[in-house]
């Protein structure tokens, strides 16, 4: 996740601050995070290399701005003008601002902001009911093109349908506390807001799980490193414009298979003895399984490691099927499928990978 950090250093406003990150971080290396400062990166849109080319490349991925304080900030007022001014030059990128200050939004706005720039997706974070009526009304109201919503931490379930029935809001990601101290998600509170963007049809995004999860009643502690995998496996994210029809699923199948079967590389895989034998032993729906399991860990992340050779050769038969239906690194994904680069997979892009492989696996059974 590209990241543009202006200045450092925030005040604790509301109850999602209480076990703030960047407090966390910097308390690990004695510095003080009351302390606001501009960075040494403050103008990291506008700086160039040797080769008089910019730094900050366009990789048509949002560039996360301030996630080490917050954009609309007091303390930051005499400098957001030229923050805002070096946004306005990079049209080429597009800017993502989280912030708890959303009542602040018009200090220091530019002159020429109009309805909003297009190269700028505001969101608006609420951790609680009480904010989210606050924060999500005034948002609501503001000249901005791309809005969004983040529940982080999620503290206790949260209304929204109001503010969501005004079509306004295009996101709505969701994410438990990590630290020490984290205090708990309940994933019913998660699959509640769900409930709420498919009524509205709102893509939603289930981020990570926090460190303390709670889940039919039970509380799980997560570890740091499984946070976002573990909110990934439970394979809720909902993009609306992605539901696709049985019948033209088929359809589109087939024009894949016929495609595929037109490489002289993807038609060079084949199921041998051993592989066969594996599927038998294990069952189907058990490398169904191994399929979801391998997409969400190798494919899933917007970057996933080793991308291009993380799927072996050999070893497992759904490594073979991928190289066979071109699922095996993005690229192949950007190339046969038209999946794009540089963003998490959703649900239905892992159920519809899992699908194309299975498909394969069958249809090599048959022969
Ligand atoms: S607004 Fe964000 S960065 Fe600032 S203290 Fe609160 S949680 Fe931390
Ligand atoms: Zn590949």
């Amino acid at each position: 996740m590209p990241v543009w950090n202006p200045w450092h250093g925030c005040e604790k406003i509301s109850p999602g601050c209480q076990n703030c990150y960047v407090y966390r971080l910097d308390s690990q290396f004695g510095k003080d995070s009351s302390i606001i400062e501009k960075t040494a990166n403050f103008d990291l849109p506008i700086s160039k290399n040797k080769n008089g080319e910019y730094k900050l490349a366009n990789t048509d991925k949002k560039i996360y701005t301030c996630m080490t304080s917050d954009f609309f900030l007091s303390k930051a007022d005499k400098w957001r003008k030229e923050a805002w001014q070096m946004i306005r030059q990079r049209k080429d990128i597009h800017f993502a601002i989280i912030t708890k200050r959303i009542e602040r939004f018009f200090v220091s706005l530019p002159d020429d902001w109009g309805k909003g720039y297009d190269n700028v997706t505001i969101i608006c974070t609420c951790e609680n009911q009480e904010q989210a009526d606050k924060r999500l009304d005034i948002f609501l109201k503001l000249p901005i093109i791309h809005r969004e919503i983040i529940h982080e931490p999620l503290l206790e379930k949260i209304n929204i349908e109001p503010y969501l029935a005004t079509g306004k809001i295009q996101m709505v990601t969701c994410g438990g506390e990590s630290g020490e101290n984290a205090r708990i998600c309940d994933y019913n509170w998660v699959t509640d807001i769900r409930r709420q963007c498919i009524e509205y049809k709102v893509p939603f995004n289930f981020k990570q799980t926090g460190a303390k999860f709670k889940k039919d009643g039970k509380i799980y502690n997560i570890d740091r490193k499984l946070q976002i995998t573990q909110a990934k496996r439970a394979s809720i994210d909902y993009y609306p414009d992605q539901d696709l029809e049985i019948g033209q699923s088929v359809q589109l199948m087939n024009n894949l298979f016929i495609r595929l079967g037109q490489s002289e590389f993807r038609s060079k895989f084949k199921l041998d003895d051993k592989e066969r034998n594996y599927i038998s032993e294990k069952g189907i729906e058990t490398i169904r399984q191994h399929a979801r399991d391998f997409i969400c860990q190798r494919l899933a992340p917007a970057e996933p490691l080793k991308d291009g050779k993380q799927t072996p050769m050999k070893g497992h038969p759904v490594f073979i099927a991928q190289h066979a239906t071109g699922t095996c690194c993005r690229g192949c994904l950007l190339k046969w499928h038209g999946i794009q680069k540089g963003i998490q997979l959703t649900e239905d892009q892992q159920e519809y990978i899992v699908s194309v492989i299975m498909e394969w696996i069958n249809r090599q059974l048959k022969r």
